[in-house]
């Protein structure tokens, strides 16, 4: 992103440099801290450390110096005020809903979800007593309508997975504000290199790292980013009682991550624009699903929240689940696995992994067709990629 950041210095240097607080010994690359405890000057230190009189390090369930520089590192670029790490994606969901939810409250969610989100709402916040009404992304009246006087959060992802879906964040906070609710957005899919909700009226922010954050699909990780009152007192409250913690080492991955981010960025959408548009003049293809393509519903919505359109194409092939997994089984490069956000592509069957545990009705109520193939588009050359899928495509 171009736009200048409060601080003055831009996207990539923040990215780059903010959150490290250099030690006596002089360090150029960012230090991990491995420790479980940190050690006290005397009894009092200790005591005034414990009582909140004093700030400091005690134990790394509540900082650890690795840790805070990554969520340092991630509010500077999402412009909160507060950022918490966490120990995966769905660890920052469930922090957020405990520390700003209590029994009797009432989400409104988007029915396009993360599936893991949606059985975490559905079935676990379910037992203590908290509702959610899923409604259909982009239809305000919808949300509208699903709101109580119980409701205190609107949750969402967008673009969506895997249909790339566009929410109007900046309608959507608005409605969640006249209603005193809060609108949480699950940043995922675009990280702030693409769109920065809070900018767009989103009270929280929510991350999981394991994605484009790390970028190389090697930890597991989140974060929350919001005002000093929600994230830094409310979340990280029970993150450090609970303890569902982010280590210092998948810190310092996400930090070295963060460093690249705007310009990785930048390449998972040349490359997916590119296959998004080959793919759509594909005879085998019946309809592609990507916010770049002018026959995207909300492709001008996207283009004005979005500083570009991401790095997943979805796209029915003719011939329903025999067609697409022949399609996938045809790959030689490109890998079957559900994660995203990887430099390698990966590419997966939604109906049957990452959605299948929804049931049929539920599958074609948010859109999802047994002929749908979710393409996570990496780093590789994209020639290679589209030979990789031309082979499958070719054979239907
Ligand atoms: C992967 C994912 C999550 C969960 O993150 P984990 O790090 O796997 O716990 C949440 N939301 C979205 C949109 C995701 O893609």
């Amino acid at each position: 992103m171009e736009e200048q950041h409060e601080s003055g210095l831009g996207f990539s240097t923040l990215a780059i440099r903010s959150g490290h607080h250099r030690t006596p010994e002089g360090e150029h690359g960012e230090p991990i801290f491995p420790t479980s405890s940190f050690v006290f000057s005397s009894a009092a230190e200790a005591a005034a450390r414990f009582s909140g009189d004093e700030p400091g390090n005690i134990y790394s369930r509540f900082t650890n110096p690795t840790v805070r520089n990554f969520e340092q590192r991630l509010a500077a670029l999402e412009g909160g005020d507060c950022c918490v790490a966490t120990a995966s994606g769905m660890s920052a969901v469930l922090a957020t809903c405990m520390g700003l939810l209590e029994s009797g409250d009432h989400i409104v969610s988007s029915r396009s979800l993360f599936g893991t989100t949606a059985i975490l709402f559905e079935k676990y916040l379910k037992k203590f007593g908290i509702e959610t009404t899923f409604v259909p992304l982009d239809d305000l009246a919808a949300w509208q309508s699903a709101i109580r006087p119980q409701t205190k959060l609107l949750f969402l992802e967008t673009p969506s997975n895997p249909l790339t879906e566009v929410a109007d964040i900046p309608k959507l906070s608005a409605l969640a504000h006249a209603e005193d609710a809060l609108l949480v957005v699950d940043n995922c899919f675009c990280t702030p290199a693409l769109q920065r909700p809070l900018s767009l009226g989103a009270d929280v922010v929510i991350h999981s790292a394991t994605k484009y954050l790390d970028g190389q699909g090697r930890c597991i990780g989140g974060a929350v980013v919001g005002s000093h009152e929600i994230v830094g007192e409310a979340v990280f409250g029970v993150l450090r009682t609970a303890g569902p913690t982010l280590s210092p080492f998948n810190a310092w991955v996400f930090l070295k991550g963060l460093e690249t981010l705007d310009i990785r960025m930048q390449a998972h959408c040349k490359n997916a624009q590119q296959l998004a548009e080959w793919l759509e003049s594909h005879p085998k293809v019946e309809r592609v699903y990507y916010p770049g393509l002018s026959s995207h519903p909300q492709h001008d919505l996207a283009r004005a929240q979005q500083s570009a359109p991401g790095g997943i194409v979805a796209f029915d092939v003719k011939g329903g689940q025999t067609a697409a997994w022949t399609l996938i089984d045809a790959t030689r490069l490109l890998s079957i696995t559900a994660n995203l956000g990887d430099t390698k592509t990966t590419i997966t069957h939604p109906a049957t992994t990452t959605h299948g545990r929804l049931s049929p009705e539920e599958r074609s109520q948010v859109g999802i067709g047994n002929g749908l193939v979710r393409v996570a588009v990496g780093l590789e050359n994209i020639e290679d990629i589209q030979r990789d899928l031309s082979r499958g495509l070719d054979s239907l």
